[in-house]
This record gives structure tokens, C-alpha cells and sequence, in this order.
């Protein structure tokens, strides 16, 4: 029997896959044997993380995009569905944050922080079902957070835009079941990434209380996302979905 992991022939588009858990996300994909587009803003990091995954043997290849403009996120689909013939998988995983009490954000800041990281997700969702319905299946790998669980005083927005992530995650898996496509959310825990490097060195008490409460006693690696998202790109989990699955070295499950 055939390995139910395996992703070779399917095309990957990873949003924010040229650092951190995007990267860490489409070095597992490309490994499971699938062809993978990162895409980001910077492209000295789009072209330094290709490098790293054609060391692997990947195919693979950058598409400079903004994923909070629909024009860029139009163009992104379109060259990666030219340049690979096909688009099996989206990784909805670029996102940012801003850390301030809720009554010192400026309104665009809240846009930016929304627009980022919930309505990128409305575009890049509707982008890629043309290419889904062509090919009778798909599969849609959201990236929430422990803030779409749980709220924090300096992380109001974006704890917003992530419960808001997991629920448009379960409307689009009802919504597109019909079309045999597969919408599940990954909830990481505390990842060492630039993202949260920048509050570590703001907040250290808080940072701190965080390893003292995982199970795991650690901070999460990039490369701890990527089993999971393996199996939520493959057809191993051709009858999950709606789900949003933690992975959080145990975080979410301690009093
Ligand atoms: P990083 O800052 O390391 O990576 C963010 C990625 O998103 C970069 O590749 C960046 O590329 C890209 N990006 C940001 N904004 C845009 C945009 N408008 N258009 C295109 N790409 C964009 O962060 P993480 O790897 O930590 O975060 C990845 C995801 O995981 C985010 O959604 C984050 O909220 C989530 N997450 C992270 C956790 C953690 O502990 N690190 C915990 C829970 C969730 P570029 O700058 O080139 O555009």
C-alpha cells in the first residue's frame, strides 16, 4: 500500500514561507516529496530559503507577494498555478503582531494587524479554490495560535484576528466539504521565531512563565509544526476537518 503521507506531484503554496514556521512548514512538505512556493514580502529571504529547500532535492520557487492585497495575492496564485501547473495546498501561515496595551493602538494599526493576519486568509482561501475545484481536491492548513484560545493584555488584535482565523477555518471546511476540500487550523504553541523574538526581550517575565507552564519545558522549533502539517497536506487526513489541533508542547492542557 502506497504511504498515505506522501505528497509527491502536489504543488504547495506556504504564505510567509521564507522564515520561521512557514519555513520550517515547507521544509516538511518538500521532504514529504511535494513541490513548494514560499511566499513573502523580502526577497533576500524569498531566494535564501529556495536555496535551502533545492539543497534538499525540492522543487521549489519564491513569489513576492503581500497577502493583505488582493491584487498581490491574485498575482501570487496565478504564477505559482503557471509555474507549477496545479495547486494542491495552501498554507495560510504569514501573520504579525504589534504589543501594546489595547488602548494605545492606532485604528491602522489594528487594519494592518487584521488585514495580515485574518483578511489574508479571505483572499488567499478564495485564490486558490479555482485551482482545488479543477482538481476535484484540496487542502487549506491555517495557522492560529494559543491567542485564538486564550486572550493576553498586550496582544488584543492579533488574539482577535486568531480566533477569528479558527472560525472562518470551520466555515470554510463546512462551506467547501462539497468540493473534497480539507480546512484545518494549526494552533502552535511558543515557537522561537522572529515573531516572538522581539517580545521575549520586552516582556521576559512573561516569557519566562511560559516554559515553566509547558509540559514539554521548552520552547517550540519551527520543525516541530511540520509533522502535523504533513498529515493535514496529505490524504491521511482526507476525512478531517474543521479541526483545530494544538501544537504546543502541552501548553493548552495545564491548569
Ligand atoms: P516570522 O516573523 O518568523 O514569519 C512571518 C512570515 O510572514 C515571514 O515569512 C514574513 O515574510 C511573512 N509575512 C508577514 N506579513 C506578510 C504579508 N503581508 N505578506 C506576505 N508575507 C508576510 O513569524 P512566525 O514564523 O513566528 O509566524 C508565522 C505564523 O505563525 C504567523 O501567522 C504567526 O501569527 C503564527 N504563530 C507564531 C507563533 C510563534 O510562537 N512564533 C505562535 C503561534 C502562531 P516577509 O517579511 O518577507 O513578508
Amino acid at each position: 500500500m502506497s504511504n498515505p503521507f506522501d505528497l509527491t506531484g502536489r504543488a504547495a503554496l506556504v504564505t510567509g514561507g521564507n522564515g520561521g514556521i512557514g519555513f520550517g512548514i515547507a521544509r516538511g512538505l518538500a521532504e514529504a516529496g511535494a513541490m513548494v512556493a514560499i511566499a513573502g514580502r523580502n526577497t533576500a529571504k524569498n531566494s535564501k530559503a529556495v536555496a535551502e529547500l533545492e539543497a534538499l532535492g525540492a522543487k521549489a520557487i519564491a513569489v513576492e507577494a503581500d497577502v493583505s492585497d488582493e491584487a498581490s495575492v491574485a498575482a501570487m496564485t496565478s504564477q505559482v498555478a503557471e509555474r507549477f501547473g496545479r495547486i494542491d495546498i495552501l498554507v495560510a501561515n504569514a501573520g504579525i503582531n504589534i504589543r501594546k496595551p489595547p488602548e494605545d493602538y492606532a485604528l491602522a494599526e489594528w487594519h494592518q494587524i487584521i488585514n495580515a493576519n485574518l483578511t489574508s486568509l479571505f483572499l488567499c482561501a478564495n485564490a486558490v479554490l479555482p485551482a482545488f475545484r479543477a482538481a476535484g481536491a484540496g487542502k487549506i492548513i491555517t495557522i492560529g495560535s494559543m491567542s485564538s484560545i486564550f486572550g493576553g493584555a498586550i496582544i488584543g488584535p492579533y488574539a482577535a484576528s486568531k480566533g477569528a482565523v479558527v472560525q472562518f477555518t470551520r466555515s470554510l471546511a463546512v462551506a467547501w466539504a462539497k468540493h473534497n476540500v480539507q480546512v484545518n487550523s494549526i494552533l502552535p504553541g511558543f515557537i522561537d521565531t522572529d515573531l516572538t523574538r522581539g517580545g521575549r526581550q520586552s516582556a521576559p517575565e512573561m516569557f519566562a512563565r511560559i516554559v515553566e507552564r509547558t509540559p514539554a519545558g521548552r520552547w517550540g522549533q519551527p520543525e516541530d509544526l511540520a509533522g502535523l502539517a504533513v498529515f493535514l497536506a496529505s490524504r491521511a487526513s482526507d476525512f478531517i476537518t474543521g479541526t483545530a489541533i494544538p501544537a504546543d508542547g502541552g501548553y493548552s492542557i495545564q491548569l
